[in-house]
Parts: C-alpha cells; sequence; structure tokens
C-alpha cells in the first residue's frame, strides 16, 4: 500500500495513465526504427499526486507500508482523534487573533478560516500539543484541491454577477460548518469580522503555528 511520504494519506493517485504512454508507444511505432525505442515511455518512473496535501511524489519515493503498519497508523490516527475531539466543531482564537473553526471533513481534520465570501479556506491540523495551560495546533496551508474548497465560488456562467451569488457549500464544507454558518458567511450585508468576533470560542488557550511548507523551506 503506498502512502503520501507528506501527510500519509492513501488518498494518492498515479498522475500520468497507461493510456498516455500507450499512445506515445504507438506513434512511435510509426517513426522509422521507433520499434526499437516504442518501449520508452513505460520506463519513466510513474508520478503520485496526493488528493489530501498536493504534493507529487515519484513512485521511489512513496512510502509503502504493510498490514501491520496500516494498523499502526490507523491506531495512531485514532488516538489523535480521540485528543483533538473536545475541539471539533469549535471555534478558536489563536495568540494573534485569528480565529479558525477546527472541524473533520472527510475523515481528516482541518482549521477552517473565514476571511470574507471568496476566501473561505481550510488549513490542515497536522498536530495538536495539549497543555494544561496553552496548547498548540501544528498546521498546513498546503492542502491538495479535493480538500481546499469550502464554499462553491465559481459563477455559473459569464452573465452571472459574482458580487451577489450567494455559494452553496461544497460536499466538504457540508462537514465543515453548519447551515447556521453557512448562512451567516454568505450574508453580504452582515459585518463578517464582527460576527466572528462574536462567535463562542472554545475556552482553552491555543496557539496556531503554521509549518512552512517544503518548496518554502528548500528556497
Ligand atoms: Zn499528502
Amino acid at each position: 500500500m503506498y502512502l503520501c511520504p507528506e501527510c500519509k494519506s492513501d488518498h494518492v493517485e498515479k498522475t500520468y495513465s497507461i493510456g498516455l504512454r500507450v499512445i506515445v508507444c504507438i506513434i512511435l511505432l510509426f517513426i522509422p526504427y521507433g520499434i526499437l525505442i516504442c518501449w520508452v515511455p513505460f520506463v519513466f518512473p510513474y508520478k503520485y499526486i496526493c488528493y489530501l496535501c498536493g504534493t507529487e511524489t515519484v513512485n521511489d519515493q512513496m512510502l509503502q507500508i504493510d498490514w501491520r503498519e496500516r494498523e499502526e497508523l490507523a491506531k495512531e490516527f485514532f488516538r489523535f482523534e480521540e485528543k483533538i475531539d473536545p475541539l471539533l466543531g469549535e471555534w478558536i482564537e489563536d495568540q494573534d487573533g485569528r480565529i479558525f473553526k477546527v472541524a473533520k471533513g472527510k475523515g481528516q481534520f482541518f482549521l477552517v478560516e473565514v476571511k470574507d465570501i471568496e476566501n473561505v479556506t481550510t488549513h490542515r491540523i497536522v498536530d495538536y500539543i495539549e497543555e494544561p495551560n496553552t496548547s498548540e495546533i501544528k498546521a498546513s496551508s498546503k492542502v491538495g484541491v479535493n480538500y481546499r474548497r469550502v464554499l462553491q465560488n465559481d459563477p455559473v456562467d459569464f452573465s452571472t454577477d459574482i458580487s451577489t451569488t450567494k455559494p452553496d457549500l461544497t460536499d466538504l464544507g457540508k462537514e465543515l460548518l453548519t447551515e447556521d454558518e453557512h448562512k451567516h458567511i454568505i450574508d453580504r450585508d452582515l459585518d463578517l469580522n464582527n460576527w466572528l468576533k462574536n462567535l463562542p470560542k472554545n475556552q482553552q488557550e491555543i496557539n496556531v503555528e503554521f509549518l512552512l511548507d517544503q518548496e518554502k523551506t528548500a528556497s
């Protein structure tokens, strides 16, 4: 079983299809001596894309685990869920006054950040360190396409005036936000910052630290 080396998700898929390689192979067969090199498309390493964190990885860098390691990983996930459970569905305000909702969607844990109606985003919760005084959530903003969108912000067609639309929740969004929260977020007459400030928050003092993406640390 292959896992993403960055987030250990098994929601990974090969990006270069067999079909494309077959087509290139057939094209090669039609060029002089192409028959000698028509196998070349099949030896390029396959790339995997992770839907959860968006990382692209060649196959020899993927994490490969057996059923025992898989069981251990499932236990680790369960322990993590137990630890973070009291925060799920709660709004928190961090050390910098930023407001997030802690929520679970599609089996993963996220911080939902609401900036405005066009900017409702998710950050992956990577770790949660529980302390009696100040706890800490480590999060990453590197989120794959399938786990990033909370609201369906695409205009239906060019005649749609985006400034008046009331976007629906995505399937992920339905798990992360309540109908009432959604109703407020898409209300363009509402002072969103004021609404966020006045939401009941979890009383636990929590620092939120964002991990730098690998690309950023490498540069
Ligand atoms: Zn990943």
